[in-house]
């Protein structure tokens, strides 16, 4: 199969000024991204996971071109897109389309449902007539469960399963190759989630989009991902494919990632993670030498406060990065 998307070392780095400070005083770097690279073929699914902070959102943005990229590559369909400016990427960003872990805020609260769907057609399509606009924009919420009588409301007179549900709409109605999915569930009820995923994964096999989805937990992740790739302060813990990944956890990161039992309860989710890996994130503008994820590793050694390892090949397609695996 084809590779659509090849990421390359991509960095992305902010500049944080504490609060208050003097003009002079030198802005520190936070490293969102440091040095990441995967690739993803057409009509594939790659999970993205790790615990909040650790980047997952800005490498989306990154790779749409949202955030300015410190260095790197994001390679789509033979393109290079790191330093392109807003109007070239348009012709790309109608193939590569977004949803969001909030529904309601992602959709505007003074247009209808049946507006918000027509928006990226009304910027990718200009040509098309209002009727067939309007034909599309049908198809794509019927698609996704919304009957089309409903075109007419706003999104507060939905559910968070229904507006994530437009929100699909809205992504899948210019026809994208690949789709990034930005902790698409984690706002919605247990019993919610499944049914989202499940339509993710019914649009895939209607239309061949590749899917890139990111979440906080290695369990919503497991169905719908081909691969699943473990992230940690801006840096590839392991990638492999997902059967793989869950069977024969490499990195110790991964394994307590694993060895979390899932509580269905989004309130309890915090809980869990500090029972879990009991020591808090560092803080990603002062990151651990060596290996990130050191201070909070159960078999670190001394070499791992000096040398950063590298992602190597396990075979398989299993990669780890880890001194000790
Ligand atoms: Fe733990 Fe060292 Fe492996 Fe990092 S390199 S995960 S600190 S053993
Ligand atoms: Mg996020």
């Amino acid at each position: 199969t084809e590779t659509i998307l090849r990421v390359e070392d991509l960095k992305v780095w902010f500049d944080v000024k504490k609060q208050g400070a003097m003009p002079w005083v030198k802005p520190r770097k936070l490293k969102a991204v440091d040095g990441v690279s995967f690739e993803l073929k057409a009509g594939e699914t790659l999970g993205i996971v790790g615990e909040s902070g650790c980047g997952k959102s800005t490498l989306a943005r990154a790779v749409m071109q949202m955030v300015p990229v410190e260095d790197g590559h994001v390679v789509w369909l033979g393109d290079e897109l790191v330093g392109l400016g807003t109007r070239e990427m348009r012709r790309h960003r109608k193939e590569m389309q977004m949803i969001f872990q909030d529904p309601l805020a992602s959709l505007n609260p003074r247009m209808t449902i049946g507006q918000i769907v027509a928006e990226p057609l009304k910027t990718h399509f200009p040509h098309l007539s209002s009727e067939e606009m309007k034909a599309k924009v049908r198809e794509a919420l019927e698609t996704v469960g919304i009957l089309p009588n409903m075109l007419n409301r706003y999104p507060h007179e939905f559910s968070g399963g229904q507006n994530q549900r437009i929100g699909i709409a809205r992504a899948l109605v210019v026809n994208p190759r690949l789709i990034i999915c930005d902790e698409p569930v984690s706002a919605l009820d247990v019993s919610i989630q499944a049914q989202v995923i499940n339509l993710l994964m019914d649009l895939q096999k209607e239309t061949g989009v590749a899917l890139i989805f990111i979440a906080h937990d290695l369990s919503v992740v497991k169905h719908i991902s081909d691969r699943v790739m473990v992230l940690y302060l801006g840096n590839v813990m392991e990638v492999a494919p997902s059967a793989e990944l869950y069977a024969n956890p490499q990195h110790p990161y991964t394994e307590a990632l694993i060895s979390a039992v899932p509580i269905p309860d989004p309130k309890l989710e915090k809980a869990k993670e500090v029972m879990l890996l009991d020591l808090d994130l560092p803080s990603p503008l002062n990151p651990p030498s060596g290996c990130v994820f050191r201070t909070r590793c159960p078999i670190a050694e001394p070499r791992c406060a000096s040398e950063k390892p590298v992602l190597a090949d396990k075979g398989a397609a299993h990669m780890v990065a880890c001194h000790l695996r």
